[in-house]
């Protein structure tokens, strides 16, 4: 049917009135694309798992309400399809909650209710623009499924509706002209060569959980999804991985095999990640940064020629200039490097009290190759993990640093030869099982009122007032541990008691689950990581920074967060990671923002532009300091020429 006249666009649009809690729900996604991935095992969204476009996903849900309720996106034939494919199922419902403690429920049901009553009272539904004698079609959009087949390239808005933004402050949100999911490196070929010959633009995605504008467009959209294959090759240590393939599924596919892959975010497919910022994660103090990572990848270069690293011939992508580039090419494909495991690993942490006492410290495990993982973790970080709510995460801050007196922790992941060590550095440790026992207990930690039992605090204080050993000691003494276990009952039952009663038996049958609780599980999987934008969504400023300048690292943190509290920006530490044996290392800072609140993103433009300013003056005037910036697009560069040559 074509649509003509206002009035039938209103009808097309309807006016349909979404419930408040709906509506700030919806508002909330923080686009980190959790919910495309099966990361707890309780089951993929079944409509995303079968239809691969953002709007099948709870995700892009969330985005298309959020356009009905602005009342900017008509009733589609897709959109009946993205409604009726919907089982209710509630597994986002876990999912979310998990992350991010939002519930979508309501959501995905409004949508449903949207679109029935549209149907029941009998109105116009927009058809898909897959008739060629129809004048408003697209001859790009027809170009595109005769390459890819009718089903998955589409310009219908329930489709690109999902691809126009995301809550980053400095987005400039684009609807594309058509979406397009290419499965093979020819079909991306044939995409390249149609938007060339139309004269269009293209972007790449992956999962866009980079959430940084990067991945809009008003050309074509190339979104990976269908691009999942995995061809593992044992005898040369590698992996080939097409690049709809997400961080989670293949380190899971890795590890049933008994190997570890040097990946970082669960849901960044591994592709985008590369090309993105190198791919950086604890596992890089052992494992590298952008080269060290592959042996080799494919890619379709802007002319829509195909080309693999390894000839001899441009572009060539192993070189790094430092100012922003352009997309150099679609990476069909990526080798990655498989590493071996030893049955021995285990994570511990060791706290600190200051930020120079675990820079000094963590280089010195570098040096001494002392763990396969290192870090410097903020109390917010640690307590953002291990907390299954913001509430609780705010008291588990408060006991790190204001009880233990240990605002930084060194997260150490090695074998049992890196933790004897450790040992023999007279560091106090806090060991794996002392961690499942907090995590398990965290509830108990500060128990609900009127609940007279000795909690933490009480029976530590007392034994530090009388001998002088700091509470972190006594924490991690082992003829203590019946007496904290006494205090916190840890269980998977106490710690899903933080959560509301209609998940308690869920989030029970997961932490019943070892691996829930092991450090070097947790760190390969990175689960948890995105829990950091839980409570306000997260602006992260990455930079590689020299080790052996403690104070350079120090005067960045601070000068960083001065810029976000004159601006009354909630804003922390996040970690540093060392590199290449102790001489370089990474440095995240996060500022956070009401991504729903006018005034903050303007605030946070601010403070971006401001330290946009302050790290480049560092980075010109101190050797070692380079900002993650001008990674992307370079990141398969040769790491030397980053972190050495400039
Ligand atoms: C909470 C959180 C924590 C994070 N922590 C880390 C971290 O510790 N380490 C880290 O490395 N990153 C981290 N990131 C960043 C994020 O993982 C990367 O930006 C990653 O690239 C996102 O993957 P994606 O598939 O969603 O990419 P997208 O957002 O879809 O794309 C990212 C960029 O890569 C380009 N791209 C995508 N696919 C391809 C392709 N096939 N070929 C060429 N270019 C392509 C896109 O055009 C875009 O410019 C974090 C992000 C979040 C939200
Ligand atoms: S409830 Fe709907 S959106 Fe959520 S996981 Fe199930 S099918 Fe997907």
């Amino acid at each position: 049917m074509t649509i003509r006249g206002e009035n039938q666009v209103r009808e097309v649009i309807g006016i349909f009135m979404i419930s408040n809690e709906a509506a700030r729900t919806a508002g909330q996604c923080r686009h980190y694309s959790m919910c495309k991935i099966d990361y707890l095992g309780t089951g993929l969204c079944p409509a995303g798992a079968e239809n691969h476009f953002v709007s099948y996903y709870p995700q892009g849900r969330m985005d298309l309400v959020k356009a009905v309720a602005a009342g900017k996106l008509p009733v589609t034939e897709r959109l009946v399809d993205i409604a009726d494919t919907c089982t209710l199922c509630g597994a986002c419902d876990v999912q979310c909650h998990f992350i991010s403690e939002l519930r979508p429920m309501p959501v995905m049901k409004e949508l449903k209710k949207h679109v029935k009553e549209h149907l029941a009272a009998g109105k116009p539904v927009l058809p898909e623009f897959d008739d060629t004698s129809l004048s408003s079609n697209d001859p790009l959009l027809v170009e595109l499924r005769g390459i890819t087949g009718p089903r998955w390239a589409s310009n219908d808005p329930a489709i690109t509706t999902a691809y126009f933004s995301d809550p980053c402050p400095v987005t400039i949100p684009k609807l594309p002209r058509a979406v397009v999911l290419p499965q093979s490196a020819e079909e991306v070929e044939g995409i390249v060569r149609a938007a060339k010959k139309h004269g269009v633009p293209f972007m790449v995605r992956g999962n866009g959980s980079s959430v940084m504008g990067f991945v809009m467009t008003d050309g074509i959209l190339v979104d990976t999804q269908r691009m999942k294959t995995m061809d593992f090759d044992a005898d040369n240590w590698c992996v080939t991985v097409g690049a709809g393939v997400p961080a989670f599924d293949l380190q899971k596919e890795a590890f049933a095999r008994g190997y570890r892959v040097n990946v970082a975010e669960p849901a960044a497919m591994v592709c985008a990640n590369l090309m993105c910022s190198g791919i950086m994660s604890l596992f890089s103090t052992t494992y590298g940064t952008l080269d060290d990572g592959y042996v080799d990848a494919e890619f379709v270069s802007p002319e829509g020629d195909r080309f693999r690293l390894k000839d001899k011939r441009q572009p060539d992508l192993s070189r790094f200039a430092l100012k922003d580039q352009p997309l150099a090419g679609i990476c069909t494909s990526v080798q990655m490097k498989l590493y071996p495991m030893t049955a021995d690993e285990e994570g511990f942490l060791v706290p600190v009290e200051s930020l120079q006492e675990a820079l000094v410290f963590v280089r010195e495990l570098s040096i001494r190759r002392i763990g396969f993982g290192l870090g410097v973790l903020g109390a917010d970080y640690i307590s953002a993990f291990m907390s299954p709510s913001s509430t609780l995460a705010r008291a588990v801050k408060e006991f790190t640093e204001s009880t233990l007196r240990a605002p930084f922790m060194v997260m150490v992941l090695g074998d049992a030869k890196d933790r004897a060590a450790v040992e023999s550095m007279n560091r106090t440790i806090l060991s794996n099982n002392l961690f499942r026992t907090l995590m398990l207990g965290l509830p108990n930690l500060k128990p609900a009122a009127g609940d007279l039992q000795d909690t933490l605090t009480d029976i530590l204080q007392p034994l530090g007032d009388a001998d002088g050993q700091p509470l972190s000691d006594l924490l991690a003494r082992s003829d203590l541990q019946p007496l904290i276990e006494a205090a916190l009952k840890p269980s998977p039952e106490t710690h899903a008691g933080a959560v509301p009663e209609d998940l308690r038996a869920a989030y029970a049958r997961l932490y019943a689950r070892p691996e829930m609780t092991d450090l070097v599980w947790l760190n390969m999987f990175r689960i948890l990581s995105s829990r950091m934008g839980r409570e306000k969504h997260l602006l992260p400023l990455i930079m590689y920074v020299p080790l052996d300048k403690p104070e350079v690292i120090g005067a960045l943190a601070s000068g960083l967060k001065r810029i976000a509290d004159s601006l009354n920006l909630k804003n922390d530490f996040g970690f540093v990671s060392p590199l290449d044996l102790g001489k370089r290392a990474f440095l995240e800072y996060d500022f956070y923002l009401d991504q729903n609140d006018p005034d903050e993103i303007q605030r946070s433009r601010m403070a971006l532009d401001a330290a946009a300013e302050f790290i480049e003056k560092t980075s010109a005037s101190v050797t070692g300091v380079q900002w993650i910036r001008y990674t992307l697009n370079q990141g398969c560069c040769r790491k030397e020429y980053l972190l050495y040559s400039i």
